[in-house]
């Protein structure tokens, strides 16, 4: 077992942070305040690699794996999660393509995506289907040669700003098995009947664009379809059976990101004419946020490298999702409190990472859903 990252992963690594570095912190805060998606950031970032990290090189893309994409998720997210959450999410969807589409529609829409041209989304959830996939009640009804659809999507990620969306719809409503009623659609943004309507007020990420969608009798052509009829709940399961592992990431960037900012304030902080940094509280609160963080990341790292041999284990990203999730929000809450009344105003960033880092727990799969996986693996 080797737990040293190669090389090109530590190149990797470094040429994320100093992205980040240099571009993050003179809008992070505009971001969030203003809820504005930076656009410009996430072409850059496509530009530099960063988004096409893990598509293959054949579609334009660096040609990496999962492992390296979550080293990217990590430095991003640890500078700041907003921002971070914007350019990791472009490319929301793409696994979808690559594990189920046919080679045309690979050809078609990655591509776009490795250059910052498209941003793309995957639409599952609905005012009424939030855990329950299975219950997603948004039809396709095949007219001709085309699917009409109808139905509402919630909390979509890139709503406003993406160009194509993997949509799940209801298209054998008759079927009866619940798990075997549903498909996978490509829907492109400029479709009649389409509309997107931006979610404003958000807790944190405020920097990502998030959506509630309306499809009204929107038609695409039948090769739209990715992959099979009736397959669509099983093709988001093992979709999200790999993305979860890039959400384990972000939370370990939040988690990194906010003892970064508590170490760096109880070293320069005095109170009883000494640094914070000396008070054994403030200490064993550092010590258990960096065990927690490593045992997070060897979670995530090694849901990832099972997920680049070709075998990823559902339950081990389970555990990754959750775990990285719990650590981002506990690790923010702690140095929240290490700084004390000033990290309760906006003027200091820790309170952006406080807010921010309860989405890890909530989109992708709740924590109580991820402990059911892991719970129905081992009890049946
Ligand atoms: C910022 C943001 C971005 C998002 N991006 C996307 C996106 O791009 N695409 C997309 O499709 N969705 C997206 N979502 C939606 C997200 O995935 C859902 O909010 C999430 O899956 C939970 O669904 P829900 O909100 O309907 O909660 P519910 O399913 O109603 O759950 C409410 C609570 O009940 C618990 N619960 C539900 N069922 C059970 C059970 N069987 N046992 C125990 N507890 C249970 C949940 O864990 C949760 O605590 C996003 C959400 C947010 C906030």
């Amino acid at each position: 077992m080797d737990f040293d990252l190669s090389k090109d992963q530590l190149d990797i690594k470094k040429a994320a942070r100093e992205f980040a570095e240099g571009e993050f912190p003179e809008v992070a805060e505009m971001c969030d305040r203003e809820e504005k998606y930076p656009k410009e950031l996430v072409r850059k970032a496509a530009e530099l690699g960063f988004v096409g990290i893990s598509l293959p090189e054949e579609y334009g893309g660096s040609g990496y794996g999962y492992l390296e994409k979550c080293l990217v998720n990590e430095e991003l997210w640890r500078v700041d999660p907003g921002l971070g959450s914007a350019v990791t999410a472009a490319t929301f969807g793409a696994d979808m393509i690559l594990l189920y589409g046919n080679n045309e529609q690979k050809r078609k829409y990655i591509p776009p995506l490795v250059k910052g041209d498209a941003v793309m989304g995957s639409a599952i959830t609905e005012p009424n289907a939030g855990s329950d996939v299975s219950s997603i009640a948004s039809a396709a009804v095949k007219a001709g040669n085309e699917f009409v659809i109808n139905g509402t999507k919630m909390f979509i990620t890139n709503g406003t700003v993406g160009s194509y969306f993997a949509v799940i719809c209801l298209t054998q409503p008759e079927n009866p098995s619940r798990h075997r009623r549903h498909s996978v659609i490509l829907v492109e943004r400029d479709r009649q009947g389409f509309e997107a309507t931006k979610i404003h007020n958000k807790m944190g990420i405020r920097a990502s664009d998030t959506a509630e969608l309306y499809f009204r009798d929107v038609r695409v052509p039948l090769d739209h379809l990715i992959g099979e009829e009736g397959k669509g709940f099983y093709q988001f399961m093992e979709f999200f059976n790999r993305t979860r592992i890039h959400v384990g990431a972000q939370g370990i960037g939040i988690a990194q990101g906010a003892m970064d900012l508590a170490i760096k304030h109880a070293r320069s902080r005095e109170q009883f004419g000494k640094p914070l940094s000396s008070f054994q509280a403030i200490q064993f609160k550092i010590a258990e946020m960096a065990t927690r963080i490593q045992a997070a990341r060897n979670l995530v790292h090694e849901a990832a490298c099972r997920a680049d041999k070709g075998k990823p284990d559902h339950k081990l990203t389970a555990m990754a999702k959750w775990y990285a999730g719990e650590t981002a929000v506990r690790s923010a809450d702690e140095a929240l409190q290490i700084h004390g009344g000033y990290g309760f105003i906006g003027e200091y960033a820790i309170q952006r990472f406080y807010r921010d880092a309860k989405i890890i727990e909530i989109y992708e799969g709740t924590k109580e859903i991820e402990k059911i996986i892991i719970s129905r693996a081992l009890l049946g």
